[in-house]
């Protein structure tokens, strides 16, 4: 990818998101088909939030459904850290948030996604005048024109939804709030089927049975597992007498001696 705050359609395709149904048909009402598709909204006089707030557990697929949504709307993708751009731009954050703005709506349709953005609209203090409270007046004030936004969408996400001013969360500006929880024991099986579907897997391994043996596992947390028995089975195949020439598949076993490793996170 590309550097950090320029645009790009990312990689990331919808068959690569693990479960997230909710999430998936929200955007693609939100986002998706209003890209593709503006003139059916226009016909019905239909106006939908542009301003959306993922919150969840960190590793559960909040950056990687994001990503997802602007390839599948042919949309520019800016990634912004909010901690990086706070303390980057020190007394220059305000400047900052404007031309990132400004890039957005020049390469519109566009995705303007802010990783935590708890760093960035931290509750108000009392003494008011902090670079925290100047940056959270100007994020205010451009998500306020979204009318000049067209084509613009912003996506927040953060592990900490009760650190963020709610200023920010009003209809309008992240209008739209959505929980993204830990995979649930179908939600893992899936979230693994998706991970694997690249790799060579014996056709005896049943990925719905390793899953239920993930508990608490998050997405993240799953992906290190699929990792990890792809290593274990790289590792037994070098180790082999017949040095490696055998096939290369991942076994059962190998998950099993994976699991024994990886622990949610
Ligand atoms: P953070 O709060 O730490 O930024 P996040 O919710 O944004 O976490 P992601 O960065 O999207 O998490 O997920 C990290 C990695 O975990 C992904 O790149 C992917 O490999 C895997 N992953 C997480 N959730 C899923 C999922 N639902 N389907 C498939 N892979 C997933």
């Amino acid at each position: 990818s590309r550097r950090e705050g320029f645009s790009s359609i990312p990689a990331v395709k919808w068959e690569d998101v693990g479960g997230l149904d909710s999430l998936r048909k929200d955007f693609d009402r939100h986002i998706i088909q209003r890209v593709k598709h503006p003139e059916k909204y226009e016909e019905f006089g239909l106006t939908l939030e542009a301003g959306f707030l993922l919150y969840g557990p960190p590793g559960c697929g909040k950056t990687l459904i994001a990503k997802a949504v602007a390839n599948e709307a042919g949309a520019n993708f800016i990634h912004i850290k909010g901690p990086e751009l706070l303390n980057k731009y020190v007394g220059e954050s305000e400047l900052a948030v404007r031309t990132i703005f400004g890039r957005a709506r020049i390469c519109s349709p566009c995705i303007l996604f802010f990783d935590e953005i708890d760093a960035l609209t931290m509750r108000r203090g009392k003494d008011g005048d902090s670079v925290v409270d100047r940056l959270l007046m100007q994020l205010l004030i451009e998500l306020d024109g979204a009318d000049q936004r067209h084509g613009v969408f912003i996506i927040g996400a953060t592990n900490r939804p009760e650190a963020i001013d709610p200023a920010i969360l009003r209809p309008g500006r992240l209008g739209k709030v959505m929980y993204v929880p830990l995979p649930s024991p179908d939600e893992r099986a899936l979230i693994l089927k998706t991970l694997a579907r690249r790799k060579p897997l014996a056709p005896d391994v049943d990925l719905g049975l390793i899953a239920q043996d993930c508990e608490n596992f998050s997405g993240a947390d799953l992906s290190s597992l699929v990792n990890e028995a792809a290593m274990v089975a790289l590792d037994e195949k070098e180790g082999s007498v017949d040095q490696g020439s055998g096939p290369s598949v991942i076994k059962t076993s190998h998950f099993e001696q994976a699991l024994m490793k990886i622990s949610p996170s």
